[in-house]
Order: C-alpha cells, then structure tokens, then sequence
C-alpha cells in the first residue's frame, strides 16, 4: 500500500496494482459488522441507530483524513421528512397462537395502529369482486376500524384490478385486513400513512380454522423525522471538478420490538465499500477531487440523494462521474451496471479494465432505473453508474439480510474494479 499518486495515475496501465488483500476484506467484514449490528437497530426510525450509523460515518471519514465539504455544518447535511413508524408494542395471535413479527408476519408499513382482543375474524372472499362495481359492492360488508377481515384470494384480485401487490392496503376499506401469503415477505418505509391495518401472514402459519385474533400494533407517524447525508472529501489536483462515491447507509429499521431488518446486503455492505475506498484515496489522492456521500433515506423513497441533488454540496455541472454502491455482500455472478446504455464510453472502460485483469466473472449492462441514490443525478444531468453485485441467498428487506449470510465472494474483484476506474476517468 505504499505506491505515490504519479504511480497510482498510471495504475491502469500497468501490470502492478494495488489489491485488496485478506486483510482488507477482514476490515471490509468488520464495518458490515459494524453497520449491521445490534446497536444500530436496522438504521431506520425505531431507536438511535440510524443516527448512530450517520455519527459512526463521520468519524471513520475525520480518521481518514477526508474534509468536509459544506461551509457551516461540516459533514453532515440535515434535512427532514415524514416517516410512519412501528416503536410500541407489536403482537399479532391467530386464535389462541401468537406468531412471530419479522419471519410469520409483516405489518404494511404505512399501517395505523390496531387493537383488539380475540376479535372474531370475518372472512372476505375477494374472487367475489370481478369487476369495479362488486368490489365497490363488497367493500360495503367491510370498513368497520374495529373490526378484522381475513381477505382471501388477494393475489388473484390485485391481478384482476391492476393492483401491485404493495398497493393492496391503500385501496382497502377502513379495519384491520389478514391477507395471507406464501414465501418471501418482502418489507419497506412509508411516509404516509393508509386508512387500515395490513397484515401479510405466512400462510403456513394459519390455523385451520381461524376464528378469532388477538391484535395488538402501535404505530407513530412523525411528520419531520431528522436525517443526514454524510459527506467527505478528498481534494485533488483540479479542485473543482468532482468525482463522487456514494452509497445509502439507512435501512429499514425495526417493526415493534422483536422484528430487526439489518441491512447487511442493504446497504451496510455497500457503506463498508464505500469507507473502504474513502480510506484508500485518502491516502492516494486523484487528479478529480472524490467526494464520498452516505446518503439517508433512500429507502424512504431516494429521499436523501433527491435533497442533495436539490441542495448541492458543490455544482451538480462540476461532476465528472459518480459511482453508486447499493447491495455488495456477494458477487458470485459478477456485477451489474444501471445506466451503462446511457453512458458507453464508461461502460467500456470498465469492461476493458475487467478484460485486462480478470476481476469479475461478469459485468451486466443495464439502462436507466429507478433504484438508488444515483437517479437524481441522473435526471440531473450528471454521469452516473449504479452498481451492485449478483449472488448471494436473496435475502432482501427481511430479517435474515444479516452479515453473516454475506459470502463476500468477488467483492475484493469489485473494490479492485473501481480503483482502476476511477483513476482512468
Ligand atoms: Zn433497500
């Protein structure tokens, strides 16, 4: 790790480069570890995590060396936005059984908050709602807050209506709704809140007749919830032209108090990527200055990087490139690359740089998404890459996205991958 900047500027080209080693995969592991551990509570909106995550960021960046890059509030760049939230108590019985938050059931996260004890279930069939005029039909025998509906046969009706599945709740009625699923459970963050209540209970759980259920769920909506991007940088050279490395540190967070989403792959996998790199440039400084951002947010809806675009840290036209990090636990089958269509001659770089040193067994190309931090950008007119890593267990937005179930295969292939890229920028 000793080679000077002229040396590292023509990296490229050369033969020798600068690897991850073994022991830069430990450290790599440890700050997953870090991110993804208990004290960080899933880094979403139950508890201090998501504001320990952010603290935790800022120093790591000041220990690198990096400098901030506002004028007034140093690393961190404050702003707010509304977030339903599940602290309380949380439990869930299906006549006598209670089952388990997180791996049985989810509550919809922009849920309100019900109760009731050994409530009868009413069952609603919803193969009943062929077209517009019976559901409105049907959604009559339903609408009562205190009352729990079991709704059978939602798949099929989201289908027939145009519903996405995650749309479900808000075109419900008024009451709390059982609608039971099978396999993964998939859960996310809202800023808003539904009329109801949803529950998504595995469908092995049911018993064979259910009569009655004991519900008990508290929400809290909080119209201004505080957040901070984390932003460093390493000067370079040219002062004014930019090239930045972001990855969002938020996660889900917790549903009541037994329900914990780390976040591992998502994305305390890619934060560790990018700390690894801020570390690494740090001390091999570029001809671009690199700014490093921890975004917030994102999975509230790309809320923080949609702040920052709006109030950037330096000129969004000053930015060469920017690189998005988001799901780097394992990249078994290599990479893909969102908006590489939109940006070939970059595309290329990365394809020619992976040909010469055999990093990964593959680079997807993908166009323009929606799926991380870098859209803004995008829409912004800066030249950006989303890339994250295929393989792994496909655990994602559950309770078992934790650091251990990450192999980190290739991930060493990935960070060599970006430090050729960034200098031949
Ligand atoms: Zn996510």
């Amino acid at each position: 790790m000793l080679l000077n900047r002229t040396f590292l500027f023509f990296s490229f080209l050369l033969i020798f480069q600068i690897h991850a080693n073994a022991q830069d995969m430990r450290w790599l592991k440890h700050q997953i570890g870090i991110l993804s551990g208990t004290t960080m509570d899933g880094r979403g909106y139950v508890g201090k995590g998501r504001e320990r995550a952010a603290m935790y960021i800022q120093r790591e960046f000041k220990e690198f060396g990096l400098q901030p890059v506002l004028p007034d509030s140093g690393y961190m760049q404050v702003y707010t936005f509304p977030v339903n939230s599940f602290p309380g108590e949380m439990s869930v019985s299906l006549n006598k059984k209670e089952i388990a938050a997180g791996t049985e059931y989810l509550v919809d996260a922009a849920s309100i908050g019900f109760d009731g004890d050994k409530t009868k279930v009413k069952k609603i069939n919803l193969d009943k709602a062929r077209t517009k005029e019976e559901w409105e039909k049907l959604k009559l025998e339903m609408g009562d807050l205190s009352k729990i509906y079991l709704l059978k046969n939602a798949d099929s009706f989201c289908r027939r209506m145009s519903i996405r599945s995650h749309q479900l709740s808000e075109n419900l009625p008024k009451g709390c709704f059982i609608v039971p699923v099978h396999g993964k459970m998939t859960w996310t963050v809202a800023t808003d809140t539904t009329s109801n209540t949803v529950l998504y209970v595995q469908d092995s759980v049911f018993p064979k007749r259910l009569k009655y259920a004991s519900i008990h769920i508290q929400n809290k909506f909080s119209p201004s919830v505080k957040n901070q991007n984390v932003i460093g940088m390493v000067p370079g050279t040219v002062k004014d032209s930019f090239i930045f490395i972001t990855a969002h540190y938020d996660h889900l967070g917790q549903m009541g108090h037994d329900a914990v989403f780390p976040g591992a792959s998502d994305n305390a996998s890619g934060s560790a990527m990018m700390l690894y790199l801020a570390r690494y440039f740090a001390s091999h400084p570029q001809r671009y200055t690199l700014v490093f951002v921890a975004f917030s947010g994102e999975e509230a809806g790309l809320l923080g990087s949609k702040y920052f675009t709006e109030h950037p840290a330096v000129p969004l036209s000053n930015i060469r490139f920017l690189v998005n990090l988001d799901i780097m636990g394992d990249a078994t089958d290599g990479v893909t690359v969102v908006n590489a269509t939109e940006f070939p001659r970059e595309f290329k770089l990365l394809e020619t740089i992976n040909q010469t040193k055999s990093n990964l067994p593959q680079i997807r190309s993908r166009g323009k998404a929606a799926n991380s931090d870098h859209y803004w950008f995008t829409e912004k007119g800066v030249p950006a890459f989303f890339i994250y890593s295929n393989g792994g267990k496909g655990y994602y937005h559950d309770v078992f996205d934790k650091a251990s179930e990450l192999s980190l295969t290739n991930i060493d292939g990935v960070i060599k991958l970006i430090q050729d890229f960034i200098p031949a920028l």
